[in-house]
This record gives structure tokens, sequence and C-alpha cells, in this order.
């Protein structure tokens, strides 16, 4: 059985992410830009780039309609830095368009300009085998969680990492290390998405 993981595909960096999750064995990435490709999709990966200019393209193209009935259909979404930013419900100091799918409020470029990026080691809630190497490039962190969001890391107090039910959000990128076990976690509530449904 292979999962077919749609990585949307309008702007960033989402064709590291469709290299990584193809190093998974079970499934089968591929990048989405159409809504009838995001449809067809068991889950979906929003990368990191530019939100505002990921977020237009979406709204231009009438994408989030689609991106809206896999969400509602309870499809696993990772939104990564730029992406978690689209499905944040709040973003400080900012009326920018967003799906608003996740209770959180996320704040943008959130380590300040002389770090602009950085690379740390995190230690990651249901991730063994030890810390995991985490890159950060004009990341947001996010500044607000609601009692259903679970905190999954954090990087000196910033909040960097959630998950909500189906939906997971990095601030970094796991898709520019070689670590794949982020992945592998994702790949896992997508997995567990279809027993869900399967066992129905
Ligand atoms: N700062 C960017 C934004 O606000 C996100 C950076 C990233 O995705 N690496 O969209």
């Amino acid at each position: 059985m292979s999962y077919r993981i749609g990585v949307l595909s309008v702007q960033g960096d989402f064709a590291e992410h469709v290299v990584a999750i193809n190093d998974l064995d079970e499934a089968d990435a591929a990048p989405v830009k159409t809504k009838k490709a995001i449809a067809t999709c068991d889950a979906l990966i929003i990368p990191g780039g530019e939100s505002t200019t990921i977020g237009k393209l979406c709204e231009r193209f009438g994408l989030d309609e689609a991106i809206s009935k896999l969400h509602f259909a309870g499809k696993p979404i990772w939104g990564t830095c730029a992406g978690l930013i689209l499905l944040a419900k709040d973003i400080v100091d900012s009326q920018q368009w967003r799906l608003g799918y996740m209770d959180i409020e996320i704040k943008r470029n959130a380590f300040g300009r002389q770090v602009d990026s950085f690379e740390t080691d995190l230690a990651i809630k249901g991730i063994e085998g030890g810390q995991a190497r985490a890159v950060l490039i004009r990341a947001p962190c996010v500044t607000k969680v609601e009692d259903n969001v679970e905190v999954l890391a954090t990087f000196r107090d910033k909040i960097v990492m959630v998950r909500q039910d189906h939906l997971l959000g990095t601030t970094f990128h796991p898709e520019l290390t070689e670590d794949r076990r982020v992945q592998q976690y994702f790949l896992d509530m997508v997995k567990a998405t279809e027993n869900r449904t399967g066992s129905d």
C-alpha cells in the first residue's frame, strides 16, 4: 500500500519535500498545484516559502476549496514554516490571507534579523532516537495554542512544532536534513487516518 502525499507546489521549497517523502517506503509524493490534483491526495504538505505569495496564489486559483475538502475529510495536512503560517487561525499583526484551520496564533520572522537562519537540535515529543537537527529560515514561532493543540517541540521557550488532530505544523524544515523521522511521523498520521476510514 502506498499513500499519495501531495506537496502544494505554487511557490517555495516543495521539490525538497517531494524527495524527502519519497525516501519513505510506503509513500508516493507528488507536487500538486491544481484543484483536481489536490483532490486525489491522501494527505497534503504546504511547504516553506513566502506565506503571502502562497496565500495569494491559493486564493487566485481557488485551491483553498480543494484543500478545505481534504481538511474537512480529516486528511492529514502538514505545514512547514510559511505553510504553518497559512494553517494558523491568527497571525500577529497581519491580516494576510490564510486557511486558518489551526487554533494557534503565530508570529512571522520571530527569531529576529541577527539570527535570520540557524540550525539547532530539538527534542520532539513522539519521536524516538534522540534529538533531531532542525533548520530554521526566517522562521515563525507559535505564540498561543488552544487546549486542543499539542506542543511537540520548543526552542528556548518558543513553540516550534504543534499538532491538532490531523494537522501538523513545524516552523523548521525537516525536508532540508537527512533525518526522515518527522516525515515518518507524518506518514504514520496518514496511515492512522486511512485505518480509521477503512474500518468505518
Ligand atoms: N518568513 C516567511 C513567511 O512569513 C516564512 C519563511 C519560510 O517559510 N522559510 O512567509
